[in-house]
């Protein structure tokens, strides 16, 4: 078998790990740091391939409001308290006041901020944020930012190994340290070793687990799985991002394809709305939380317009198809009848009136004029408004809000082994800021890649590897050629995300995760095999599955209402059940045999509260 060896392994090649790269390069040039990835350099991934309307980098910079001393004092106070007071203040603390760096570094690499006439920064606000702190370049700023960062690594003498699977960790032969890496070709599925004296994990979030998502096909939360197989710990798995979206092309369908008033109908034909609010709503209140919707795509228990996801998971939960139709008006829509909040919103953001028949008679005419780039979009992409086509909907899985448990040097509860990016966990809690994640790969990225750095100029020797974990990574690779009772991958892999989008999305209920976790257990003992599609993807189904172990271990364990994660006493109901404050706790969960430990902790409070 081939050996490797390098000084800093970086898993991953988005933004998180290029920026951890380019951070250990800086810290220790005379080490050799090394980037393997799946795929190729700039195009895996979520920062190197998603996009949306407009896609925000939150910072508090010199010129942001309020414009005072210690400003990143009030994203700190943002992230803690949106999160739902679940993740770690100090680490809130660091991002806020790393922030302004790190736009600066990719300001400087060329990344294209829009600017105000006079130079400044434009900033727009992002859902539940104080001030106006999200930066952008346009519906594809993370695409620059990765496109920036691939530029600075190749200027660097960094190493890269692309089209590369980093399957298991293998532990060092003494301590509670990780050693190197057992790897995957992903084209000639050829296995070799690679020997590190740090490791840091930015492998992206694990959205293939889930039926409907909007992550590339490569975010199988490989570096979740690997780290609870080593022993570390993770924390808020069962906070995740999840929003209406367009099944068809992934667009999420906020702002102004809600805030346009469609009608929702199901495959039956019935707008089924009015079946989710308590008898005798009136139509006015019905659409101003349908209104609402567009300014809250993400599902939170903070924002009432969830009723409009709870909604949407049940027909579909019912077996009915669901879409936006914006060739007419919905049913009882009366301008006069909708909250003045919708009134002046059409008027003061957009200039335009419901008196106008053209915009009280039309959805498709109120989308064209608040935004006709949407409209086009999607005919480019062969859904025409015009010609009456709708646009079919489901909840969709965007972010994982938790991760692999790190503290303030981006280090994790095993030695050598750092994680960032949407891998790492506890710098955000059950919700997120918009615009955080791309500002969390830059701050925990840099972090993470300078500690990776000097832990590994500490360490003079490489570490001896454990001949008996050796032996159990590649026993571990071996079983995936698996026995006749072990299950083809991609039958595994359509079960694991079934079962995840029925329990684990929008309504979550003990029982059914109680089942869908006593499945995926069984799952788990039955076994993946390779089929047609390889090894690399029979491993990455084997992630998927633990992930979606851990997504539901500890979602089981919440018995309320935070964030994303709703929680109903019984399937059917429509009212969650509420927060509860003595839940201001983690649920951490790490390894024990092939058992999931749940252990419920208190974060570290931000300073001063
Ligand atoms: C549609 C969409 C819109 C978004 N909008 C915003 C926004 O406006 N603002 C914001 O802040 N955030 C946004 N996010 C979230 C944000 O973009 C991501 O959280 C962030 O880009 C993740 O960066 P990352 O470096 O952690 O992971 P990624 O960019 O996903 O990179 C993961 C890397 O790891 C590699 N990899 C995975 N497993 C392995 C393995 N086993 N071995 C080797 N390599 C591996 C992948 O190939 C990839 O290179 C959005 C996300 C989506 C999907």
């Amino acid at each position: 078998m081939q050996e490797d060896r390098c000084d800093v392994l970086i898993v991953g090649s988005g933004g998180a790990a290029l920026r951890a790269a380019i951070a250990a390069n800086e810290a220790q040039p005379e080490l050799r740091v090394l980037v393997a990835t799946k795929g190729t350099l700039g195009r895996s991934g979520v920062t190197a391939t998603a996009c949306s309307d407009r896609m925000a980098f939150h910072a508090t910079l010199a010129t942001t409001e309020p414009a005072e001393p210690e400003a990143w004092r009030y994203h700190a106070d943002d992230i803690y308290r949106i999160g739902g007071y679940v993740s770690d203040g100090d680490l809130a603390e660091i991002l806020a006041r790393n922030a302004a760096d790190r736009f600066a570094d990719l300001d400087r690499w060329g990344v294209p901020f829009v600017r105000r006439a006079d130079g400044t920064v434009d900033q727009f606000v992002t859902d539940g944020s104080k001030y106006a702190r999200a930066c952008y370049t346009g519906p594809y700023t993370a695409n620059h930012i990765e496109a920036a960062l691939v530029t600075q690594v190749q200027q660097r003498d960094i190493a890269l190994r692309e089209h590369t699977l980093v399957a298991e960790l293998i532990p060092a032969a003494r301590g509670n340290r990780v050693a190197g890496a057992l790897v995957v070709d992903e084209q000639s599925g050829d296995v070799s070793v690679i020997h590190a004296k740090a490791v840091v994990l930015a492998t992206g979030g694990a959205g293939q687990a889930y039926a409907v998502n909007v992550f590339p096909p490569e975010c199988t939360g490989d570096g979740y799985a690997m780290a609870f197989r080593r022993g570390a710990e993770l924390v808020n798995m069962e906070f995740i991002q999840i929003g209406l979206s367009s099944v068809a092309t992934k667009l999420a369908c906020s702002g102004s394809m809600m805030r346009a008033l469609p009608r929702l109908v199901n495959s039956d034909g019935r707008e089924f709305l009015p079946d989710y609010f308590p008898a005798g709503t009136s139509w006015g209140r019905i659409y101003t939380v349908l209104f609402a919707k567009g300014a809250s795509w993400p599902v939170s228990y903070q924002e009432p317009s969830h009723v409009i996801d709870i909604a949407v998971y049940y027909e579909l939960a019912a077996g009915r198809r669901v879409y936006l139709d914006y060739s007419a008006n919905p049913m009882g829509l009366e301008p006069s009848e909708l909250e003045e909040r919708v009134l002046r919103w059409y008027n003061d953001a957009k200039s335009l009136d419901w008196v106008d028949p053209a915009i009280a008679g039309s959805p498709l005419r109120r989308l064209v004029a608040i935004n006709p780039q949407v409209v086009r979009w999607l005919a480019e992409r062969g859904i025409d408004l015009a010609a009456g086509d709708r646009v079919e909907i489901a909840p969709a899985i965007q972010h994982f809000q938790g991760g692999v448990k790190i503290r303030t040097r981006g280090d994790t509860t095993v030695d050598g082994l750092f994680a960032a990016g949407e891998t790492a966990g506890g710098q955000h809690g059950a919700n997120r800021p918009g615009g955080n994640a791309l500002l969390d790969s830059q701050v925990f990225g840099k972090i993470a890649g300078e500690s990776a750095a000097t832990d590994a100029a500490a360490t003079k020797r490489w570490p001896d590897i454990s001949q008996t974990g050796r032996q159990e990574a590649i026993a571990w690779l071996q079983a995936f050629k698996g026995g006749p009772e072990s299950l083809p991958a991609t039958e595994a892999r359509h079960t694991i995300q079934k079962i995840m989008s029925d329990i684990a999305s929008v309504v979550r209920v003990r029982e059914r995760l109680d089942e869908g976790l006593a499945k995926l257990d069984a799952l788990a003992d039955q076994g993946i095999r390779v089929d047609d599609k390889g090894l690399a993807y029979a491993v990455e189904t084997a992630n998927a599955l633990t992930c979606g172990r851990l997504v539901v271990a500890a979602a089981r364990e919440r018995p309320e209402s935070r964030g994303p994660h709703l929680m109903f006493a019984r399937f059917g109901d429509l009212e969650p059940l509420p927060a509860d404050e003595a839940w201001q706790r983690y649920i951490m969960l790490r390894r024990s045999g092939e058992r999931i430990e749940t252990i419920v902790r208190t974060p570290v409070p931000l300073s001063g509260a």
